[in-house]
């Protein structure tokens, strides 16, 4: 945990910037090595001091862009050395890969066989019918995917993953033909358009077939030990649908239809028509955030402020469908308040890149106003990353609970300032925020379980917990510096704010894993293209 050195551990791409940290006050001279040979291949004088609050440190950058031969090397300055990391092409085809299996390893209502599974195999799991809140009656909503370290499973955080799974193809189509070691339903989907569509069949389910509405949630009434799946066997329910499930799931959907319309019509028309129905049930109620229900004690996704909803089901709607009073609904909301967010309490980037790519004609006044003010948080984001050795956009009080999400939506709004604008420092900060999930952060940890040198060994997962082995390719939680477990407290009392993370089983506040977080991770390194 104490190198001086810190480096992405998986690597970095041959013609790629190159920044490693050198955590130390004084210029350094330092080497870079190749691991094969120890033949010495560039050497280089350490960048100008920063000062980084949140790690309470002095950083330097070693700066190595000049090394473009692919191989494994390592840093070295004085005595000091850094992790191995690989110089490639594609090389981060592998952590690619295990983050997309790492869905179907999740997947619930079925049986994983040893053979693409492993030490992670189980019988089928939470196959008995669920039932609805309050009421006598049971329903079918088997399938789907674990929505993290827990069994439950939630439409709001599942709507937000195929988000980013959606545009990760559409920046990357590689993505389409990629073999990540899945069992393929249909082999004419490919493996990703078949594991997403077993999510899809299962939030298919979510919706009510009379209101059109879609429950917020399935799960247990509480959380159950560290087992695997199969062993969950209290009753299933069903909690009440919600405004956001409602329209997170239309504009999901409405995302989906495309994909799917070349292999399955058919499919696709069920996947418009639920995206239609869910939408007109949203306009009919009450625009409010969701509470777990007296008894039931699982993850709540609340979100108080759910306007962002109906702003991205309304773009995305109109992306898909072409309707123009779709487009009268954002337009309306859009002249009255533009925001950014990429996670599942704040949706509102999906709709300004939904509405910006729509092949059906916009107001291109107010297109340009959102190009505009992607471009202005973007400029701001670049002020925090000038702050730090480390060139991430965040500052000591960025590090609250799922802070690498929050770091990588960064990233992503980053991306999507560059993608608009082509202004290239956009680009080179979106993956610096890459390299320092992999290893080149104050953690001095690679976040993406079963990669680096420095690993994440007991994540909050129950499968892992319950094998005695961290799951390959789940992006973790990170730094909580409000110290919200009681693992947490015992061990980071007094840490500065980066530094709060403890690679513990019970500590779910900074050592937990998601869906989202996983699909955030995909769509950021889907902008590298890992595929040949
Ligand atoms: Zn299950």
């Amino acid at each position: 945990m104490n190198q001086i050195i810190l480096v992405d551990e998986i690597g970095y791409l041959p013609n790629d910037p190159k920044r490693a940290v050198y955590r130390g006050e004084n210029e350094t001279e330092f080497s870079i090595i190749s691991a094969s040979d120890g033949r010495e291949v560039y050497h280089g004088v350490s960048g100008r001091e920063y000062v980084t609050a949140a790690a309470d440190e002095k950083n330097r950058i070693l700066n190595f862009d000049a090394v473009t031969e692919e191989g494994e090397y390592y840093i070295k300055a004085g005595d000091e050395v850094s992790a191995t990391f690989s110089i490639k092409e594609w090389v981060y085809r592998d952590a690619m890969g295990a983050m997309l299996k790492f869905f179907y390893l999740q997947r619930c209502g079925t049986e994983l066989s040893q053979e693409h599974a492993g030490i992670y195999a189980h019988p089928i799991c939470h196959d008995t019918d669920a039932r609805i809140y309050g009421t006598d009656q049971f329903i079918d909503v088997k399938g789907g995917w674990h929505d993290a370290g827990d069994f439950g499973r939630y439409v709001v955080p599942a709507a937000v993953t195929l988000a980013d799974l959606f545009l990760a193809i559409e920046l990357d189509p590689g993505l389409l033909k990629f073999d990540f070691d899945i069992p393929v339903d249909n082999p004419d989907l490919g493996a990703l358009l078949s594991e997403i569509k077993y999510e899809i069949d299962w939030m298919l389910k979510m919706q009510n077939p009379e209101t059109g509405e879609v429950y917020h949630k399935v799960t247990c009434s509480g959380f159950c030990g560290f087992f695997m799946p199969e062993e969950e066997k209290e009753e299933l329910v069903v909690s009440p649908a919600s405004y956001a499930a409602t329209l997170d799931f239309a504009a999901a959907l409405a995302m989906a239809v495309k994909f799917y319309e070349p292999h399955d019509k058919a499919y696709a028309e069920i996947l418009a028509d639920a995206s239609k129905k869910a939408f007109e049930a949203g306009l009919k109620m009450e625009a409010k955030g969701f509470h777990n229900p007296e008894g039931v004690v699982t993850g709540e996704y609340g979100d108080e402020c759910v306007e962002d909803e109906l702003y991205w089901a309304s773009a995305e709607m109109y992306r898909a469908f072409g309707e123009e009073r779709y487009r009268t609904i954002f337009d309306d909301m859009a002249y009255k308040h533009i925001s950014h967010g990429y996670g599942w309490e704040d949706v509102y980037s999906f709709g300004n890149i939904a509405y910006i790519l729509s092949s059906y004609p916009v107001d291109e006044t107010l297109k340009n106003i959102i190009i505009s003010a992607i471009d202005a948080k973007a400029d701001s984001l670049m002020y925090l990353c000038r702050s730090n050795g480390y060139n991430v956009s965040f500052n000591e009080r960025s590090f609250i609970w799922g802070s690498n999400m929050y770091l990588i939506q960064n990233a992503s709004h980053l991306f999507t300032a560059y993608y608009f604008t082509k202004k290239e420092e956009y680009l080179e900060a979106s993956k610096e925020h890459v390299h320092y999930i992999f290893g080149k952060n104050p953690c001095n940890v690679c976040f993406l379980t079963g990669f680096g040198s420095n690993r994440v060994l007991n994540p909050h997962h129950r499968p892992s917990a319950a094998k005695g082995k961290a799951m390959p390719g789940m992006v973790i939680g990170g730094p909580d510096s409000e110290l919200q477990d009681p693992t947490a407290e015992k061990y980071l009392q007094g840490q500065p704010a980066a530094k709060c993370y403890v690679d513990e089983l019970l500590s779910y506040s900074t050592n937990e894993i998601t869906l989202y977080w996983n699909s955030a991770m995909i769509l950021m390194l889907a902008q590298f293209v890992v595929l040949p």
